[in-house]
């Protein structure tokens, strides 16, 4: 069959996306009764959706923030990160996890991922720690969970802060705890791409109550009312005193609204993800020119992200081309994600573009496949019809 980036008919007429939310009519009516209520901000929603969130993560301390971004960002303040201080970063990641540390006047250290999980390697960890090194942002790339035990085991023998990006893994479990319960913090994100959203959105979750205590301060202005944080006695009911600098980094009761109906339906979402990936993976299973990500517990996990990784040496071709004849097909694919050190801005900043050998050879073969809820059984089968066209095309190609 020819291929439709060569003008042949391609697979669907329309573009399937990457990713995009699913807003249910329940969805829509939680926003509408905030906005007939007393409170757009700062009122009782904002909190509901924290204790929904407590209960989803297993984590005793919540706090809900403006986006993904803003929740790395109080994280990195919350663990002391100043200038001098060195944060070892997943290379292969939205540049977000690496920024935070820049925002403190910390230098993010990247260290390789696995070429199985795609996920920061702990003994590449190992060998970045130095007696600079304060903290580890570790993403749980796609959903997967990073090996926690061994980061844990390198934080607590080296006296580091673990901040996991959990950007992309609400809803996994590690080793039977859910997410959110492990990390000194996880910073979560609730973009419209992401399993759960609230527009924009995000939230820290925390395991440690004086690391929570400085998560709410920094994300409020640095400003409390609360008298055992106090330092001077109150003028009166008025007074409230501003200990840090802080940001307002509030979520709005009609973002956390939308949030607590999204979460409510965190099972349904799930399963539909799993049940979608494990499609791809038994239908890419038999075809030995890609690899998917690999994941030991795939019950336990939810799935923000599907790549594929291309043997672009076999197929006698480029992730360029395979990406560009998907797209000819209607197959919306992406690539996530460009190794953060190889944005302008960080090149510049002098890092070595070939310290990561995995995150390189990765980058260059890597495409994303679509995967949300709103994906159809239909769906599914047009983008595993349009890789097996590729794939034999470009091996037709070679003979
Ligand atoms: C989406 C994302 C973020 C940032 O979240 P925003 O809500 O968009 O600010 C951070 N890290 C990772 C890995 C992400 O995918």
């Amino acid at each position: 069959m020819e291929l439709a980036i060569d003008g042949g008919r391609p697979v669907r007429e329309s573009l399937l996306g990457y990713g995009r939310q699913s807003i249910s009519d329940a969805d829509i009516q939680a926003v509408t009764d905030v906005l007939k209520s007393d409170y757009l901000t700062c009122g009782p929603a904002v909190e509901r959706f924290e204790d929904d969130l407590k209960r989803a993560t297993g984590a005793p301390f919540v706090t809900s923030v403006a986006n993904g971004t803003a929740a790395l960002h109080v994280a990195c303040l919350a663990a002391g990160i100043k200038p001098g201080d060195e944060v070892i970063v997943s290379p292969i990641t939205f540049a977000a996890s690496a920024n935070c540390v820049l925002y403190c006047g910390g230098t993010p250290v990247f260290a390789d991922i696995d070429p199985d999980t795609w996920n920061i390697s702990p003994e590449r960890v190992k060998e970045k720690i130095t007696s600079q090194t304060k903290a580890i942002v570790a993403v749980d790339f796609g959903g997967v969970p990073v090996d926690l035990d061994a980061l844990r085991a390198l934080c607590d023998e080296h006296d580091l802060v673990l901040i996991e990006d959990a950007a992309h893994s609400l809803g996994s479990f590690y080793q039977r705890h859910p997410v959110g319960s492990i990390a000194d913090m996880t910073a979560f994100s609730f973009h419209p791409v992401k399993t759960v959203t609230t527009a924009e959105g995000g939230a820290v979750a925390t395991i440690d109550e004086g690391l929570a205590q400085r998560i709410a301060l920094f994300s409020k202005h640095g400003i409390t009312r609360e008298e055992s944080l106090m330092e001077r006695s109150p003028h009166g009911g008025w007074y409230y005193e501003q200990l840090e600098l802080g940001y307002n980094y509030r979520l709005s009761d009609i973002q956390a609204a939308l949030g607590i109906s999204q979460l409510a339906r965190l099972p349904e979402f799930a399963a539909r993800r799993r049940n979608i990936v494990a499609g791809y993976n038994k239908a890419f299973s038999d075809i030995s020119e890609v690899q998917f990500q690999y994941d030991p517990h795939p019950d336990e996990t939810v799935r923000h992200l599907y790549c594929l990784e291309f043997d672009t040496d076999a197929l006698g071709t480029t992730r360029r081309f395979i990406f560009n004849a998907l797209r000819a097909e209607g197959i919306g694919v992406n690539v996530h994600y460009l190794p953060v050190y190889q944005l302008p801005f960080y090149e510049h900043l002098g890092y070595d573009q070939d310290a990561c050998p995995n995150a390189n050879h990765y980058y260059d073969r890597a495409i994303t496949l679509p995967l949300h809820c709103c994906m159809s059984d239909e769906d599914v089968a047009d983008v595993v019809e349009a890789v097996r066209k590729i794939v034999s095309a470009c091996k037709k190609e070679r003979q």
